[in-house]
């Protein structure tokens, strides 16, 4: 991240006025990370979330944080994986400049699948082929058969024939990232309002509104897609990366944390339905776990929790300037921790472009755009398709 203090920076830190140069409303994943940003390149930033300093009202909090760009090549773009892939490169030093611990790690994903289920794997494969960038898949894809499986992961024995390793995968730690990144915000001296929800825009030079699905009054093409996972404690397992389960009705992956604790995920259900966890969605989850290794049987429920992925009708993330005060950020979907280094980022420079009036206008507005890393993601009220 950048963090030096640019003229407009000073300029605006130094004028003796209170009203601060950014407001972000919505303090959940990307809310934190883009108001953290900006206060390290020394703005006065101010933040508002409706829910606690922890997270707890956010999808972030509910995510399993994995942060696989190849593994999502299944189901997602060429953009989606390029932001990913970047992104992953970008966590280790984000997270080493965070005040608090955050668990990293990046042993890779291994990809199995039961021997009924054995049509899903050229699919799978094929998909990745397509979709992710070409030395992310020729570097990243190992395909295991045998022994090789037990070899790569020893707690599954001889339960699976084939699998792939795509071994430069990762995941962290949901929660740590939320609870380092407020302190990183108390650190950076942001005026954080936490249980405040918002409803008409603070006063600021500029608004970023990252509300997540709850910027959907804003944005009335946003929906949200119900996910549900279950938190257990398994000791003796021993699982020592995240496991993709491939299904054609249940595709699940097992990702193990720190402390024995498994996040089994997840499902999705279109719909902005907020509910507990269903009965149909627990059995599957913990059905296909205890299918993956039969010590989940002995695992204890921590937590069966539900959220929705803030999604666009194309399911890309993107920034719109409304062409005055407000940048918007949205549309993370199911690959928020994947992405949201490089998407705050972007989101951070156009603001600050935006202050510093570089950007003042559609025509300076498109040569910022053309200039910029991720241009596909920047957009006015105007050239967004889906607002
Ligand atoms: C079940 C599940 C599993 C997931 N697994 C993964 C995964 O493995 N990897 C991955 O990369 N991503 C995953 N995700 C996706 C990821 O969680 C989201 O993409 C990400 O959280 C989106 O970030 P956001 O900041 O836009 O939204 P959020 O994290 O939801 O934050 C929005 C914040 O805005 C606040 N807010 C809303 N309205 C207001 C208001 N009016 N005033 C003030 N504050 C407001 C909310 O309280 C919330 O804190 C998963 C999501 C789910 C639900």
């Amino acid at each position: 991240m950048n963090i030096d203090v640019d003229q407009s920076a000073r300029r605006t830190a130094s004028d003796g006025a209170h009203r601060p140069d950014f407001a972000v409303v919505g303090g959940g994943l990307c809310g934190r990370l883009v108001a953290w940003q900006l206060a390290g390149a020394g703005h006065r930033v101010a933040l508002y979330e409706r829910g606690d300093a922890a997270g707890t009202q956010s999808a972030a909090w509910v995510a399993a944080a994995m942060l696989a760009p190849l593994a999502e090549a299944a189901s997602a773009e060429l953009l989606i994986t390029e932001l990913g892939a970047a992104s992953l490169e970008r966590w280790p030093a984000l997270i080493a400049q965070l005040p608090e611990p955050v668990f990293f790690q990046r042993n890779g994903t291994l990809v199995v699948w039961h021997a009924g289920d054995r049509a899903e794997a050229p699919l799978f494969e094929r998909r990745l082929r397509a979709n992710a960038p070409a030395a992310l898949f020729d570097n990243g894809f190992v395909k295991l058969a045998g022994a090789q499986v037990a070899q790569a992961e020893p707690s599954l024995g001889t339960r699976f024939a084939q699998g792939w390793l795509l071994p430069h995968e990762g995941q962290l730690d949901n929660r740590q990232v939320l609870s380092a990144l407020a302190a990183g915000l108390a650190q950076r001296g942001v005026q954080t309002h936490w249980n405040t929800p918002i409803d008409a825009m603070p006063d600021a030079r500029f608004v970023i509104d990252c509300r997540g699905l709850g910027g959907k009054p804003a944005w009335p093409a946003l929906r949200g897609i119900r996910g549900e996972v279950a938190r257990v404690h398994a000791p003796g397992i021993g699982l020592t990366r995240p496991v993709r389960l491939l299904h054609p009705r249940y595709p699940l992956y097992i990702a193990p944390k720190q402390g024995d604790l498994y996040v089994i995920g997840a499902t999705e259900v279109e719909g902005e339905d907020m509910s507990p966890v269903t009965v149909r969605s627990a059995l599957e989850l913990l059905s296909a776990a205890f299918a993956v290794h039969p010590g989940f049987g002995e695992a204890r429920i921590l937590e069966l929790n539900a959220h929705c992925r803030p999604t666009l009708p194309d399911h890309r993330p993107a920034i719109v300037w409304d062409g005055a005060r407000t940048l918007r950020v949205n549309g993370l979907y199911r690959h928020g921790f994947m992405i949201a280094p490089e998407v705050a980022d972007a989101a951070a420079q156009l603001a600050r472009a935006l202050l510093s009036q570089t950007v003042s206008g559609p025509d300076s507005f498109d040569d910022f755009r053309h200039r910029a890393r991720w241009s596909d993601l920047l957009h006015t009220e105007h050239t967004v398709p889906s607002l």
